[in-house]
């Protein structure tokens, strides 16, 4: 197995490597599960790679890749467990869009129609023009 790289004043990886106690649930040479210290809702998981990278764009594919592929284990999992019909995954990145703990991680979230949560966060209408320019940004963007 390769070397993870690890910050030691990371908080995440120090539960990676079980220096500090956490409710861990689920964990593989690459991967590590555990219960939201304050969760949004009952069972609230955060899926973390074992390797420090502080977002999703530092991440290398293969290391994404090897954490995705958990999640649709942990999500049944998880839904089965705590009775929950649904489940909302999301990655915070950079502190602007919530980002506390700089290692990367999944949130997933069971739903409930009863949770008092609201469904999802309301889009804006957006004129075309604006939307062809952003797109056209875009594209630059990702020539390689
Ligand atoms: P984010 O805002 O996306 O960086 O999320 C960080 C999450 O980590 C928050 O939801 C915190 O509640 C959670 N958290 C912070 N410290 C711990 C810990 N020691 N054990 C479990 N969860 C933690
Ligand atoms: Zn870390």
């Amino acid at each position: 197995m390769a070397t993870q790289p690890v910050d030691s004043q990371c908080i995440f990886c120090r539960i990676a490597r079980r220096e500090i106690p956490s409710s861990l649930v689920y964990a593989t040479d690459d991967a590590v599960a555990f219960l939201d210290i304050q969760p949004i809702t009952p069972g609230h998981l955060l899926v973390i790679p074992v390797g420090h990278y502080a977002t999703l764009a530092e991440t290398p594919p293969t290391v994404l890749s090897a954490l995705a592929a958990e999640l649709p284990f942990l999500s049944r999992g998880l839904m089965q467990a705590l009775d929950a019909p649904a489940l909302n995954v999301f990655c915070n990145n950079g502190s602007e869009a919530g980002q506390v703990v700089r290692h990367v991680h999944f949130h997933l979230v069971p739903r409930r129609s009863d949770d008092g949560l609201i469904r999802h966060v309301e889009g804006r209408p957006q004129a075309a023009d604006q939307r062809g320019e952003i797109c056209n940004r875009i594209i630059a963007a990702l020539q390689r």
